[in-house]
């Protein structure tokens, strides 16, 4: 804005009387960057875009074409999706996955899409990494190995979690005729799921007679094992949850609660506006590495300016259609658009909103690579009015009241005072 505030700018609009007051400047309260920049600030023949370019990839992130005035450029990518992750399909199941080698800022946790057919098996398996995931469509059975060498096996079904810690050795297996999805986040944005440990590869590579004293039997016993690992591969239908208890029941059922039923848990925060459900480790205690939130934004609503003191945001855009603009020092400010299947991510600190663009609800999964969940977006109210009116040339009568809002979602409507 150069030596004119923001306030100014508008007093001499409502006069009409000063010609340097564009139409922009008085749409956007004046643009904060010299030079100024948007497509309000431009000219037709300037904003020409004769192409060449693929109109489809266009229409999907309307602002990247034409960000808001008050974005400035420059800040490193924080939309990818798995809709451009390509997929490995085998018998069984497929999987996609982007991690930092394909979506750079995605330092602390990568992210993978996978789905299992009806009697599809993730081969059982472990890694360095946590692995934690939330069921997205159809049902399927976990099995993991606790520390005391316990096993738990159980069900989960759409909008339910799993967490495995690292080293755990853990299998997923679809139940049902309909086959089941799911998205798993790693809490290490290098950690892949083509690079775990498979059961089948150890065995490969272990010479019979080792095998045979290992487990008391005859070499012969193995001489059928797989020579290439399964990762995903066609099985039989599993049986009832109590039959596949029971048979390992011996060794002790383990007592740690390896999953959680985060769309069915109360929602922390809930208004006409959407709401916001939690699973960290205060209620979902494994999961001790990971905190996740799901948030639910009706149409037009907004989900407030906020930003994670503890964490980066790993972000899986479920349902419905929206965009968000996250905010940097320097100043740096950028929007981007996203649809289902896509994912965002948010480093530790940086300012943040969501925007329901779409006519449904729009459901969002965030992911932080940390034990607690913690957001920050009330600053405003919980600061002497005296002292915020000083900063943003505010009648502080108007600023007392933004210790009456609410904070997590707001409608589309805010209640005036
Ligand atoms: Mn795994
Ligand atoms: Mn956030």
């Amino acid at each position: 804005m150069g030596t004119r505030s923001r306030r100014d700018v508008l007093a001499i609009g409502a006069a009409g009387s000063f010609a340097l007051t564009t139409a922009a400047e008085a749409a956007g309260f004046g643009n904060p960057d010299a030079p100024a920049e948007g497509a309000l600030n431009s000219t037709p023949g300037a904003l020409s875009d004769p192409g060449p370019q693929d109109q489809a990839t266009t229409d999907q992130l309307p602002s990247f074409e034409s960000p808001p005035p008050t974005d400035v450029g420059g800040m490193p990518t924080f939309w990818s999706s798995f809709n451009i992750a390509p997929k490995r399909i085998q018998a069984g199941g497929w999987a996609r996955q982007m991690t930092t080698e394909s979506f750079p800022i995605s330092k602390a946790m990568s992210g993978v899409n996978m789905r299992l057919g009806p009697g599809g098996i993730r081969e059982l398996h472990w890694h360095l990494a946590a692995e934690w995931a939330i069921v997205t469509n159809g049902r399927c059975r976990v099995t993991v190995l606790d520390t005391e060498g316990r096993a738990f096996v159980e069900d989960v079904g759409e909008g339910d979690l799993w967490y495995f810690p690292p080293g755990l050795p853990h299998s997923l297996q679809c139940l049902g005729a309909d086959g089941c999805e799911f998205v798993i986040v790693f809490d290490d944005g290098s950690a892949s799921e083509y690079n775990t440990l498979p059961m089948t590869d150890w065995l490969a590579h272990t010479p019979p007679k080792v095998l045979g004293q290992n487990f008391g039997l005859p070499p012969d016993a193995f001489q059928n094992i797989p020579l290439n690992n399964l990762w995903i591969f066609q099985g039989k239908e599993s049986g009832s949850l109590e039959v596949d208890r029971a048979a390992v029941a011996a060794g002790g059922a383990s007592t740690q609660g390896f999953t959680f039923g985060l769309a069915s848990s109360q929602p922390v925060r809930e208004s006409e506006a959407g709401s916001i459900r939690l699973a960290d480790s205060r209620t979902f205690k494994i999961s001790t590495t990971i905190a996740a939130a799901l948030q639910v934004i009706k149409p037009g609503a907004l989900r407030q300016m906020h930003w994670h003191p503890n964490a980066d945001e790993w972000q899986y855009w479920m349902k419905g259609q929206g965009r968000m603009t996250v905010f940097d020092a320097g100043p740096r400010a950028q929007t981007a658009d996203f649809h289902p299947g896509d994912i965002g991510y948010v480093p530790r600190g940086h300012g943040h909103y969501i925007e329901n663009t779409g006519q449904e609800d729009l459901h969002v999964v965030t992911v932080f690579k940390a034990p607690e969940y913690q957001d920050l977006s009330n600053w405003l109210a919980r600061t002497p009015p005296e002292l915020v009116a000083q900063h943003l040339n505010m009648d502080i009568a108007v600023v007392r009241t933004f210790q009456a809002t609410r904070y997590g979602i707001q409608a589309a409507v805010p209640k005036a005072g």
